[in-house]
């Protein structure tokens, strides 16, 4: 078995989107800071209504997939289609833009903390103008794997620890995806640590959002995003305070990527297309 160590280390900076949503971004903070096929993730957290109540008012998306997943507080979220989600703590939003969605993402709360990520994984060449799709996942929906000095939740993707081995909420039975993706959130007690089989070949990283932790013989410090060698496992320890990581794998695309705010595509020629699709109100009409 061959360890995956650290390759590099990709800090997260604060910005803000939306509407003015302060946020921590990492992955996708510059177009060289891609994980084929992880455009973007974002961390927000706060206890201060200020940086989170505009929300993400209506906009677009064509081309590839967004992930939330919130830790505290609530968001509803609301489509072109009519549809409406309620996003509580530990539950799981998985849409698939595909050639277009236009929604608004806003907080259902006016105090209080709002903590949770959005990923943005990539759609390959032939799927970018299939049509949207989503699913919302309640939190007891996320299975959950309690292990000696620690608890894994599994949102995508097949996850064996010690010998068990315990299929997420979105995984090849019920949903394909091409780009079959491994995320795992895990919370390592002070001083634990857990070996975690990643697929050869495939792209993973891993974002520390609480405490520290150890890869290798580096250490990762928290809001940083980890960037994995290839290999075969990854085996994480944690430090004096414990840590909590989002653990992330995929299968890479290898297309171009080309992307103007909220849509990628491949070529500059699709972008200007989605971009006189949504001008013209067609983004979201099927072809
Ligand atoms: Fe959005």
């Amino acid at each position: 078995m061959k360890a995956r160590n650290l390759r590099k280390v990709i800090e997260s900076v604060p910005t803000s989107d939306g509407a003015g949503v302060k946020l921590r971004r990492s992955l996708g903070a510059g177009p060289f800071a891609r994980l084929d096929p992880f455009l973007m993730l974002d961390e927000f957290y706060s206890d201060n209504p200020d940086d989170y109540l505009a929300g993400f008012p209506s906009h677009p998306h064509r081309g590839f997939e967004t992930v939330t997943y919130m830790l505290d507080g609530r968001m509803e979220h609301k489509d072109h289609l009519g549809n409406t989600g309620d996003l509580g703590p530990g539950s799981v939003q998985w849409m698939s833009a595909g050639r277009g969605v236009i929604h608004s993402e806003m907080p259902r709360q006016t105090e209080g903390r709002m903590r949770g990520f959005q990923l943005w994984i990539n759609l390959p060449a032939d799927e970018k103008m299939k049509p949207a799709d989503y699913r919302d996942i309640p939190a007891g929906e996320v299975p959950e794997l309690p292990f000696d000095g620690g608890l894994a939740r599994v949102i995508a993707g097949t996850l064996t620890l010690r010998g068990q081995s315990l299929d997420g909420a979105v995984n090849h039975s019920d949903k394909r995806i091409s780009t079959d993706p491994l995320y795992i959130d895990l919370r390592l007690d002070p001083g634990s640590q857990a070996t975690i089989p990643v697929q050869a070949g495939y792209n993973s990283f891993v974002y520390l959002y609480e405490g520290d932790a150890v890869i290798g013989e580096q250490s990762l410090h928290r809001r940083h995003a980890g960037v994995l060698e290839d290999g075969d496992q990854v085996t994480i320890q944690a430090g004096e305070h414990g840590a909590r990581l989002l653990l992330l794998a995929g299968k890479p695309l290898n297309e171009p990527v080309v992307q103007y705010g909220p849509f990628v595509m491949n070529t500059r020629e699709e972008i200007e297309q989605a971009v006189r699709d949504y001008q013209s109100g067609r983004l979201t009409e099927p072809a």
